[in-house]
């Protein structure tokens, strides 16, 4: 699991619960050379969310991929990780119970958008200017870094 921040791939787990219907396990985790924190879910006997693209095809959700767009987006903003982590357990909790296993990347973002204006308007002009044109999240997080 890779450091959503800087991409280093040990972390150290320092909590860790099951959800309260036991389908999955939620471990915070803190990456061991930035310290930085983030969270990441095993699910047991679910269907990954999948994103379909605007190409067509289709990739399982990435919430660390999500996690550092969003973080890149919210540079020098001191928004709290936290409330990134947050925003995409909405997200994720209403993709799945909205649209239960795929959902395009433009309603994926469309739902990040929403709730991402109601935290920062600076980061959300970010995320937004970007993400009318992306194709996946790696190409969208490149551009955003270009950006800062
Ligand atoms: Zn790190």
């Amino acid at each position: 699991m890779r450091c959503p921040y800087c991409n280093y791939d040990e972390s150290k787990v320092i909590d860790s619960r099951s959800s309260e219907d036991g389908s999955s396990i939620r471990r915070r985790r803190e990456c061991l050379s930035c310290g930085g924190r983030f969270t990441t879910y095993e699910r047991r006997e679910e269907t990954p969310l999948l994103i379909k693209k605007k190409d067509g095809t289709v990739e399982p959700f990435d919430r660390g991929k999500l996690l550092h767009g969003l973080f890149t987006a919210a540079a020098k903003r001191d928004i709290p990780i936290d409330e990134l982590d947050l925003l995409i357990d909405n997200v994720e909790n209403d993709a799945r119970s909205k649209y239960r296993t795929e959902i395009s990347s433009k309603d994926l973002g469309d739902m990040v958008l929403k709730r991402l204006k109601d935290l920062d308007k600076v980061a959300y002009i970010r995320f937004a200017s970007v993400y009318k044109d992306f194709k996946d999240l790696d190409e969208f997080t490149s551009e955003l870094e270009k950006i800062q």
